[in-house]
């Protein structure tokens, strides 16, 4: 496996095997740990005969060995050891009660020692301030016992495989609301959450008339006062504008989307807001790397349509394997998961794919790409659940699901975007569906040395079209971005365009194109340049629920010290 300094780096750090501190696996040993691990179990569960077992181990082997297809983390990480945890994503439920909250807190921590992400809504507990019967005390919110989970997470994840991540959910008409909207204002509060706010239809449509909508107690599911649609969006946008939290999911559009309401409702989502789930229900992730499902032609790359649809077809059953192999935290995680076979296959590498395609980001014909290919995994992922389907039988709760009377599936969903921040480093290409934040990066090695380090698609173009030159990697490595060097034809500018370049339209844009053919959501960042205004960032919100997304996540360069990444530095 050829592997860049910084992807053997990663492996290193977390996911080789090791012992008493020193690295004794070699990447091919993990590659091969996993594939044999998830393909051993059709032996025992499916009856698969022993030399097909071998066979479809080495294709699980050859697809990861080529970066085709990734699975998330946990998969990499705990496939045929100890932990045997698979999953990235998990949502547990908080009832308004002590023991309930405390119960899942201990489940959380157990989740996140096996590398797993959390998502919580806080809505069901009571307001600060209300009564609590057993005492006659006062409440003290949701927000108080949000605290609570953050330290837990930060004392736990010491000893965890990688540092714990939660979401926090409150609805919109949470009397809480307001004070959750400013949870995160003052820096290093709540830094092992994310935080997003449950916006309702009913919501959007009081804003849509600037009317008030009714804020209702949880507890005694009693309308206890009413705020101005406008100014509770307001402060939502101003926050998210200095900040850039919280988020919104569109929970009803959310649940409009639930292939299983008669197994309950969806309240929250994974860590970064792409896998909505059921309460105690967990999703194993995997994403195909498209920037390597390309074949030449005439010099030219285009997308290997038949590769991509062998490679789906693939994954699917990967991941259909991962559930039945998987060792779950908790018997109630199991029987939900189980119950209805949640998997995400997801893509990497969209912008690299873009680069090789010569097609600009931010324009139409990559739009019209995204929803080819995204709608060509989609049916590829829906016929692969069928054909398994027939042989090992539907999802246990398929009858009165959605699709019930309509198409015989495996598993209740099969297509989520997550971000794959580590497994694209892995695979060394861009992550998920978003832009390039930088064509070059000044990697400092030793203690003087430096080596500047650049898209491969753009050095490849650069030296074939001979404007390549060291003086070029430097000016690039400085702003991360080909927008002011004239050195660099037009045609090619607009090809190689990074995030901050990209108006925020066509970040929704492009959200939207791909979450029209997942089943679940869409990680993405809309990325807003330092002096846009919040009366922009509010136009974002209206656009991305008007396109039909299932969630937003702004980000405004600079709005923050410790923005994700910088343009030109390696983080
Ligand atoms: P990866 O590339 O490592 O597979 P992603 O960046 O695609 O992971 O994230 C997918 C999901 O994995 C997240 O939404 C979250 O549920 C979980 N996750 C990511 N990072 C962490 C973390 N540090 N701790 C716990 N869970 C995480």
């Amino acid at each position: 496996m050829k592997l860049s300094d910084n992807a053997r780096a990663v492996l290193e750090r977390r996911y080789l095997k090791k012992q008493e501190g020193k690295v004794v696996e070699e990447p091919e040993d993990l590659l091969r740990r996993v594939a044999q691990h998830v393909a051993a179990v059709e032996a025992e569960a499916f009856h698969l005969p022993e030399a097909e077992v071998a066979a479809l181990a080495e294709a699980y082997y050859r697809v990861m060995d080529e970066k085709k297809f990734m699975p998330n983390s946990p998969t990499l990480m705990n496939a045929g050891r100890e932990l045997g945890q698979l999953s990235a994503c998990f949502v547990l439920p908080i009832e308004d009660s002590m023991e309930s909250i405390f119960e899942s807190l201990k489940i959380a921590a157990l989740i996140h020692k096996s590398g797993g992400g959390t998502g919580f809504s806080f809505s069901r507990i009571r307001p600060q301030n209300d009564q609590v019967g057993s005492t006659g005390g006062v409440a003290s919110g949701p927000l108080s016992f949000l605290k609570v989970y953050n330290a837990s997470t930060e004392a736990v994840k010491q000893g965890g495989t990688r540092r714990g991540a939660n979401m926090g959910i409150l609805r919109i008409d949470h009397p809480d609301i307001l004070e959750f909207i400013d949870a995160k204002k003052n820096r290093g509060e709540l830094t092992n959450f994310n935080l997003s706010v449950a916006v309702t239809d009913r919501f959007m449509e009081a804003l849509d008339k600037d009317e008030s909508y009714f804020l209702v107690n949880p507890r005694s599911r009693q309308p206890v006062g009413k705020l101005p649609a406008r100014e509770v969006f307001e402060k939502i946008v101003r926050s998210a504008w200095e900040n850039g939290e919280p988020g919104v999911v569109f929970i009803d559009r959310m649940n409009e989307a639930n292939p299983t309401p008669n197994q309950g409702a969806i309240e929250s989502t994974n860590p970064c807001g792409e896998q909505p789930l059921l309460p105690f229900e967990s999703c194993n992730l995997g994403s195909l790397n498209l920037s390597q499902l390309v074949k030449a032609c005439d010099g030219r790359f285009e997308v290997d349509w038949d590769e991509l649809a062998a490679v789906t077809r693939l994954a699917i059953r990967f991941l259909d394997d991962v559930i039945e192999v998987n060792q779950y935290p908790i018997p109630q995680i199991e029987q939900i998961t189980k119950g209805n076979r949640k998997i995400g296959l997801g893509v990497m590498g969209w912008a690299d794919l873009l680069f090789k395609l010569r097609i600009p980001y931010n324009s139409e014909q990559a739009i019209q790409l995204a929803e080819t290919v995204m709608n060509r995994i989609d049916m590829e992922s829906k016929q692969a659940s069928a054909a398994l389907a027939e042989e090992r039988g539907t999802f246990p709760n398929f009858t009165g699901s959605v699709y019930e009377n309509k198409l015989k599936l495996r598993n209740a969903t099969t297509t989520t975007i997550a971000p794959t921040g580590t497994i694209s480093i892995i695979c060394d290409t861009s992550g998920g569906i978003e832009p390039l934040f930088s064509l070059a990066f000044v990697r400092q090695i030793m203690d003087n040395d430096r080596l500047i380090e650049v898209n491969h698609a753009f050095a490849e173009i650069a030296k074939a079209e001979g404007f390549f030159s060291q003086e070029l990697l430097e000016k690039l490595a400085e702003t991360g971005s080909a927008a002011d060097l004239p050195e660099i034809p037009e045609e090619w500018r607009k090809v190689f365009i990074t995030a901050h370049e990209i108006d925020p339209e066509w970040h929704i844009r492009m959200q939207a194109a791909f979450q029209k053919y997942t089943d679940n959501a869409v990680s993405k960042t809309i990325n807003f340049a330092h002096d846009a205004t919040p009366e922009q960032v509010a136009e974002a919100y209206r656009l991305a629920y008007k396109l039909g997304c299932k969630g937003l996540t702004v980000y405004r360069d600079g709005s923050i010290d410790n923005q994700p990444m910088q343009k030109g530095l390696e983080t």
